[in-house]
């Protein structure tokens, strides 16, 4: 089940958490997986050394995905490098939190330009690279956020909610070139992103998922991976709720 044998994966954000989590779940399925990064050069070498050191195949590549010219010709180079490119999983992303009526126009463009601008470029370049092969696996990380919006999270779940959007089109417009296009909607995921909550809003998180508990980022990456595998050949414009039963 779910063997990647020979294809190529590219995840965006691949340095840490979740992103990181999938590609090493990519990678022992035997995938070739590009672990992205922007800024944790160091991060993401430590990444590929893992997988290299369990018999995967991995390299580390810089891209900023807020620079759409230099992220697609990134994309496109490593299609052409490697001969083919499978999947996709755009999963960068930056939460800036804070009231409405504190937002900075900076910050907003910083989530839109990151989560949003960022994950349409990555597609956009990924499924021309897809195209002529007639087959790919584009999925898209986004949050429950984005299904229940969260006070003081109005620009990320705007963004997470827009990838929602842009889920369910691609899958319209590339069901024929049989690209299916899938998103995740993780809830509370223990990684970098969510460490810092004071304990009080630790509790009432908690308080609030059925489960009892934040999930660890291989519980999104095993969704993602099935998404990713020829097992999910029927699953397209599909939204994969990963939250403990916080939202059903
Ligand atoms: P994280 O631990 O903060 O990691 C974020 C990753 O994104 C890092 O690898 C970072 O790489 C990368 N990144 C940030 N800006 C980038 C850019 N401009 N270009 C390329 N890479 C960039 O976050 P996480 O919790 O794993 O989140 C991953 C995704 O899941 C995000 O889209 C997030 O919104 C979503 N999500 C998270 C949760 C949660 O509870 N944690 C819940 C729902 C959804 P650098 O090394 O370059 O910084």
């Amino acid at each position: 089940m779910f063997d990647l044998t020979g294809q190529v994966a590219i995840v965006t954000g691949a340095s840490r958490g979740i992103g990181r989590a999938t590609a090493e779940a990519l990678a022992a399925q035997g995938a070739h997986v590009i672990v992205n990064y922007a800024r944790g050069e160091a991060q993401a070498a430590e990444v590929v050394a893992g997988i290299l050191e369990r018999g995967g195949k991995a390299e580390a590549v810089r891209f900023d995905v807020a620079q759409s010219a230099e992220t697609e010709a990134a994309i496109a180079a490593i299609a052409k490098r490697l001969g083919r490119l499978d999947i996709l999983v755009a999963n960068a992303g930056i939460a800036i939190d804070g009231l409405l009526i504190q937002l900075k126009d900076e910050a907003l463009e910083q989530q839109l330009a990151i989560n949003l601008r960022g994950a349409i470029a990555c597609a956009r370049a990924s499924i021309k690279a897809m195209l002529k092969a007639r087959r790919g696996r584009v999925i898209f990380v986004s949050s429950v956020v984005g299904e229940t919006g969260n006070a003081g999270q109005v620009a990320y779940a705007a963004t997470k909610a827009a990838l929602l959007g842009v889920t369910k089109s691609l899958a319209k417009e590339y069901a024929k070139r049989n690209i299916t296009v899938n998103a995740v909607t993780p809830g509370w995921i223990e990684t970098d992103m969510t460490r810092e909550l004071p304990p009080a809003a630790r509790e009432a998180m908690i308080a609030a998922i059925p489960l009892g508990r934040a999930a660890a980022p291989r519980e999104v990456a095993a969704p993602i991976l099935f998404l990713a595998s020829d097992e999910a050949s029927y699953v397209t414009g599909a939204v994969l709720r990963v939250n403990g039963g916080m939202l059903t």
